[in-house]
This record gives C-alpha cells, structure tokens and sequence, in this order.
C-alpha cells in the first residue's frame, strides 16, 4: 500500500498538480519554494507555500499542510481511501497515448531488422544513429501489429478508431517509414512515409498536433521552418538544432501560436519548390502574415528546385546552407 501511494505522488509532482488546476504559483526566495493563494480557505494575500524538491505545501493561514493525497483529500473533502481511488482514475495516463507510445516502441524495434528501411533511410541522407534513436524513427513492416498490441488488451475498435488498423483488421501503415510527432512529451500522432509506390504521406487521423519537436526549438530566438521530416532531420543532423517542422506547408493555429509566441522571433521559411508553385505561395503568404504579426521572415531559396532534404542528399554542406540562410530575402 505505502508503496502504490508513493508511486502515485511521483506520478505528478504536487506542484504541476496544483498548477494543472490553475493555482498561480509566485516564487519566494528559495528556489524551491512557491507562494499564491490558498486553494483550501478564502484569502486575500498568499500564504499557501509548496516546496517542491519535498513535495509538500503548507498554509499559515488556515494551517493545513501535507502532501498531494492530503491536499486532493482536503480539496475534494473525501475519506482517504476514495481520495486515493480518485487521484488513482485522474493521474492514469490517456489510453490512447499509451497505444501510441507501445506502436511507436514497436515500430522502432522493427526498423533495424529490415535492411529496405535503414537504405532508405540512408537514400534520404540520414544516417546518424543517435539522432535516428533521437527522433524515435521506425519501421512498419505491416501485417503484425494487431498481434503484437493484443497483449496490450487493445479493442479492434479501439484501433480501428484510431486509424492503426483497416477494416479489415490489417496495418494502416505498412513499408513505412514511422516518425512519432509529440506534443507536450507525448505522441500525439505519427507519420508514415511510404518507401514503396504507396501514396508517399500519411499520418493518422486525428490533428496533426503542434509544430515538431517544439520543446527542443521553443527556446531558439530564430527559428527555421519547414514542410517535412526528412528536411528537419538532415537540417538537424547537420547542425541546425534551430529548426521545426509543420508537416505540410500549412499551419495550424496551434503552430502558429507556437511560432509566434516570441515576440520578435526570425523565421527562415525553407519550404519545397514546386512545380506547380504550391511551396513558394505558401512561404510568401506565411511570410507576409509573420511580418504583420511583427516577426521578421525570410525566404530561404536552394539552387535547381530543392528542398533542403534533397540539396543535402545532392552533396551540400552545413556551408552551403548557411549561405543560403545569409542571402535569405526578408519580405
Ligand atoms: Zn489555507
């Protein structure tokens, strides 16, 4: 029993609990140590203190104190045992994303035991280890993964909802190439890029999620942007950790407010020249809407109507790009 509690009160630091319903907490002195109103009486000033490298709050005004159990046990004014059931259900992680995770897991473990996927991989200029382990790439080989998640007591239903399985009960995703897209450390939603004659493009059908990788670029003051994966990872693998990606050359509102939310922010728009002229209206139209917003923008152009994955796989260098980055047009 004691075990399961601790392993609960670890499952969410009392802090983000507090704050996952909106306490605003402000900092004392101590690093550790935050202040705001308390949740438990009505005041006027702050005296509700947490301390979280001890997981423990406190309030000098109505002198309860204790821990998470303690603090959802006062909130809620519920018997102890029911307090626990409660946080128990509240603190379970999204089935869903489970799912999403144990798919990811398992495509991954595949992507090594099949040569077609590690040459295609290396056909597309990506051949750094660890950042293929970073970006949790994988391989779907199709036809086993109803099999293997039915240890996971996933419903056909249930996969079939969220777009792992057809119909028929077979892969969605089969001789792909698999990216898992998070969003606030979990995935969100995955990609799969064909390696055979299949439509190149799929993700499944929920939203596309947030901006790739954000929680590794947000901190960056200039930020590149562009359309698909294999254009971040090359840009990433050659040195350019500053760069996102929208998978697809529109934004969500959720990407634009992830890009926007610095103000004065640089974005260098590296979007595929298409033929049909599809990529270049997108930058500039992007371009134009991040200048009214009060974000310079750039339009990065790459020689002979590449993208930056195939001007990367065609010889270019982290130089070459640079350059391509300096000579960039600001609208
Ligand atoms: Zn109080």
């Amino acid at each position: 029993m004691a075990e399961n509690l601790e392993r609960l009160k670890q499952r969410v630091p009392l802090l983000e609990y507090l704050q996952r319903h909106n306490w605003k907490p402000c900092r004392t002195g101590s690093r550790q140590e935050f202040v705001g109103l308390c949740p438990l009486h009505q005041e006027t000033h702050p005296s509700f203190y947490v301390n979280a490298a001890k997981n423990l709050f406190y309030c000098h005004g109505c002198g309860r104190g204790g821990d998470l159990i303690r603090f959802v046990q006062l909130f809620l004014d519920l018997p102890f045992r029911q307090t626990v059931a409660h946080l128990e259900e509240e603190l379970l992680p999204d089935p869903v994303f489970r799912l999403l995770e144990e798919t990811a897991a398992f495509y991954q473990l595949q992507l090594h035991r099949h040569p077609e996927a590690t040459d295609y991989l290396e056909r597309r200029g990506v051949h750094d280890s660890s950042l293929i382990e970073e970006l949790g790439i994988g391989y779907a080989p199709g036809g086993n993964l109803r099999r293997h998640l039915a240890a996971w007591c996933s419903s056909f239903d249930q996969l079939l909802e969220i777009g792992l399985i057809n119909h028929h009960g077979r892969d969605a995703f089969c001789r792909r190439l698999i990216f898992p897209c998070r969003q606030n450390g979990q995935i969100a939603n995955l990609y799969g890029r064909s390696i055979g004659a299949a439509f190149p493009h799929r993700l499944l059908p929920r939203s596309k999620g947030g901006l790739f990788a954000w929680e590794s670029v947000s901190r960056f003051s200039t930020v590149i942007l562009v359309e698909g994966l294999f254009d971040l990872a090359v840009l990433w693998q050659a040195g350019f950790r500053n760069t996102t990606c929208a998978l697809g050359a529109q934004l969500t509102p959720a990407q634009w407010a992830q890009l926007t939310e610095q103000p004065g922010r640089s974005v260098y728009i590296a979007f595929d020249q298409d033929d049909n002229q599809a990529g270049q209206k997108a930058s500039h139209q992007l371009a134009l809407r991040l200048e009214n917003a009060g974000l310079p923008a750039h339009i990065v152009q790459l020689s002979d109507g590449h993208d930056p994955n195939s001007y990367f796989v065609a010889g270019a260098r982290a130089a070459d790009f640079t350059a391509r980055l300096q000579e960039a047009d600001r609208l």
